[in-house]
């Protein structure tokens, strides 16, 4: 008895992370959404626990991203765009500590050219195929990330000033005939199944036995292009749009272009939740699987669901999700879920308002899985959030969250290496107020979130004490970069050195 507790002590918990592209929070059927958009991850969310008010570091992917893999702010530390090499992912700390880990999407922002391969041994992202050459793979590898040769070409995708459904095209083009890829992206049905094929795999496998895994899933359900099939839009009752409009969106991404261009936001927003919806099925199907009985795969798994940002549908004149840091772009889910947790559910609150940072998940993540903090991880765990019952209530004004993205006139760049003029956007958000400063305009906003939840009314000149104490925190926000960079050379060389012992060690 005493040698079988020990062993499964021994045993380390497996993550597995889905990440959804562009799901806003307050489109979850959970949060009281009109349609029926999610009924699979409602339900997950209540048997797991279900965070209310977590924030996004960053309003696209790229800084978003390299905030829940680094726990950084985007800015800080040699920036987000490529990852910069001083900065640790979770697949790396997990790597080292002994994990598989394996990645599958299809997302070039994430992809191996941003150097979000690192720390994974299986890392799938749709570029290149298994027929090209090694030296169209080693010639392109070097070109992408050399001088950030993609970020420019990114840069001048977002900046050239054609409608944007040529944009669509333009990048598609790209990425298709120039990178190698077979589509734009590959849908959460074809993912999810190399998921499955892989844990089955790894279940069938010896490896079982020996070491656990990270599995991390991204899908572009619901980004755009939202082109959703038929059925999805039934499900959700699409009724805004007619029913040559449903035929034919499935074979014309672009469409979504031109109902921007006109402003059908209603039409839009079919769309996009029936993607939404799409999406919740494809997990269910997948856990279905995973769950079977005879499989019962995720019995020491913890399961991790979010999203990276939201979206936006004209609440401020623009679709999509560019650079503003209003709460449709910022707020995102995320679901706990594993045995032992449901475990501790029995007695514990259901649904965690608290302000969560997405910094703190990496920290969070680690504290559940049983594993030492790692060191240059920035954010702290709300694994207590978990753990205690009693409530704890966020300083209105101290506790708070960064979000921050580099822009152009609105529009997201991905670094400011090259062109000065693109410039900052910062926001600070508590549970109560809300802070934006634009160093390209120098306008400053401030919102009453409690009073002002879709924060319309920017009350800056009411409050100038929370003026002075808001601006601050983005002053001392920024100087903490400017010493985290020119620490930036020590860092790197302290991360060799790690990695170095670690490799000793193995
Ligand atoms: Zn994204």
């Amino acid at each position: 008895m005493k040698d079988k507790g020990k062993k499964m002590n021994k045993r380390k918990m497996n993550l597995l992370l889905i990440t959804i592209d562009a799901l806003r929070l307050d489109h979850l059927s959970i949060m009281g959404y009109e349609k029926k958009t999610t009924p699979y991850l409602d339900k997950l969310a209540r048997k797991g626990f279900f965070f209310r008010q977590v924030i996004s570091n960053g309003p696209c992917t790229p800084p978003s991203f390299s905030s829940i893999f680094t726990s950084t702010y985007p800015f800080h530390q040699g920036g987000y765009s490529p990852l910069p090499e001083n900065k640790t992912t979770l697949a790396e700390v997990l790597q080292s500590r002994g994990y598989i880990t394996v990645a599958i999407h299809s997302t070039p922002l994430l992809s191996r050219f941003y150097g979000y391969d690192r720390g994974f041994d299986i890392f799938y992202d749709a570029m290149l195929t298994n027929s090209d050459s090694t030296i169209k793979n080693s010639l392109l590898s070097k070109f992408m990330t050399k001088g950030s040769l993609l970020n420019n070409i990114m840069n001048f995708f977002q900046s050239i000033k054609i409608p944007k459904k040529f944009q669509y095209y333009f990048q598609v083009a790209f990425y298709t005939k120039f990178i190698g890829r077979k589509e734009y992206y590959e849908n959460a049905k074809i993912l999810l199944h190399k998921a499955f094929v892989w844990l089955k795999k790894y279940n069938m496998g010896e490896n079982r036995q020996k070491k656990p895994y990270f599995l991390w899933v991204h899908l572009m359900e619901p980004h755009d292009p939202y082109f959703p099939y038929k059925r999805f839009l039934k499900k959700i009752k699409a009724d805004k749009l007619t029913l040559k409009e449903i035929k034919y969106i499935r074979e014309h991404p672009e469409y979504m272009e031109i109902l921007r261009e006109y402003k059908m936001t209603d039409k839009l927003l079919n769309l996009y939740d029936a993607e939404i919806r799409y999406a919740d099925a494809k997990i269910r199907r997948f856990f279905k699987k995973l769950n079977r009985k005879n499989r019962n795969w995720l019995k020491n798994t913890l399961t991790v669901i979010t999203a990276d940002h939201g979206e936006e549908f004209y609440e401020r004149g623009a679709y999509g999700h560019n650079a503003q840091l209003h709460d449709e772009i910022l707020r995102v889910p995320l679901i706990f879920i594993s045995n032992e947790l449901k475990k501790l559910k029995k007695i514990k609150q259901k649904d965690i308002k608290n302000i969560i940072d997405m910094r703190d998940l990496a920290p969070t993540i680690l504290k559940l899985l049983g594993l030492p903090p790692e060191p240059s991880f920035t954010g702290k765990s709300f694994a207590d959030l978990i753990y205690y019952d009693q409530e704890i209530q966020d300083d209105p004004i101290h506790k708070g969250v960064f979000s921050e993205t580099f822009h152009k006139e609105g529009i997201t760049r991905f670094s400011n290496l090259h062109d000065p003029s693109i410039k900052r956007i910062i926001s600070y958000r508590t549970s109560k107020w809300k802070y934006i400063i634009n160093e390209e305009t120098m306008n400053e906003e401030l919102y009453d979130l409690e009073n002002d939840p879709e924060e319309k009314i920017n009350v800056i000149k009411e409050y100038p004490k929370l003026n002075r104490i808001f601006r601050n925190k983005i002053v001392m926000h920024l100087k903490e970069k400017e010493i985290s960079e020119r620490n930036l050379k020590d860092l790197t060389e302290k991360k060799k050195i790690t990695q170095a012992i670690r490799r000793i060690k193995i």
